[in-house]
């Protein structure tokens, strides 16, 4: 079966930038907006503070808009969370979910996590969902079994129409922000995995046609060789999102 997935290259910021920073980057950003191929989507996910601002300012932008997490609750008294509709109202289209940094720091479990994707897709968000082992992990040799739990618990209990609206973004937790890429046959191992994960629990056609994204110290010198993974739809960019021009060499790696 052959369908054309949707390539994307998404940059989460993470707890970084001021608001004079962020404007920076934002306007290189935007110079550069037609310096990738037309099929290439490029998301930005900076901090919640500056999305309602950073939506008018990309009003006539081929740059989408996400944040980087939502609350599992819909709305009330939950003194500092940000709910998924709010995030919609500001004018962004994505939120990444489940991002290891907040399984590890923040409790996020697989049920809350299962939570935060209801919301995000009650409010007509797309979920980013994310999963992906400790070193710990792969080492013992559970990598398989513990993205397929991740799965299993956090993203499979949507209807198949639910998860077709629905990103995957697999990051080996040993290579976030730690400089070590997976390679891309460990990549292309895991995305296929993940793939087969959908069509057994779904259908082939919707396994085939989701976009699985690989994050994980990637960059403008690894992008390319990830990206020729047939099992690999694009990525999820930390360290490197915070710089225009590494940012677009990795839109124009594939
Ligand atoms: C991330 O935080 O999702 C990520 C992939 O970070 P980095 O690219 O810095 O490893």
């Amino acid at each position: 079966m052959c369908v054309m997935r949707k390539k994307i290259v998404a940059g989460n910021w993470k707890m970084n930038l001021t608001l004079a920073e962020a404007n920076e980057l934002l306007n290189e950003l935007n110079q550069q907006e037609n310096n990738k191929p037309t099929d290439v989507e490029i998301i930005i996910h900076p901090p919640f503070v500056y999305l309602a601002k950073f939506a008018e300012q990309l009003s006539k932008s081929t740059i989408s808009l996400g944040a980087q997490n939502c609350s599992s609750y819909t709305s009330g008294a939950y003194t500092g969370e940000i709910a998924a509709q709010m995030i919609a109202s500001c004018g962004a289209k994505y939120v990444i979910i489940g991002h290891s940094e907040r399984r590890s720091m923040f409790g996020d479990t697989n049920t809350i996590i299962a939570e935060k994707i209801n919301q995000a897709l009650n409010a007509g968000l797309t979920p980013i969902f994310c999963c992906g082992e400790l070193l710990s992990e792969r080492e013992n040799n559970e990598h398989f079994k513990i993205v397929e739990q991740q799965l299993n618990e956090g993203i499979f209990h949507l209807s198949e129409e639910q998860f077709s609206k629905c990103i995957i973004a697999y990051e080996p937790v040993w290579a976030i922000g730690t400089g070590k890429t997976a390679t891309p046959q460990q990549a292309q191992e895991m995305h296929q995995f993940i793939r087969k994960q959908i069509a057994s629990n779904y259908t082939e056609k919707s396994a085939q046609s989701c976009s699985i994204l690989y994050g994980g110290s990637c960059n403008a010198n690894n992008a390319q060789e990830l990206f020729a993974q047939t099992d690999i739809d694009g990525g999820l960019i930390g360290g490197a999102s915070l710089k225009a021009n590494d940012f677009f060499s990795i839109a124009n790696a594939f």
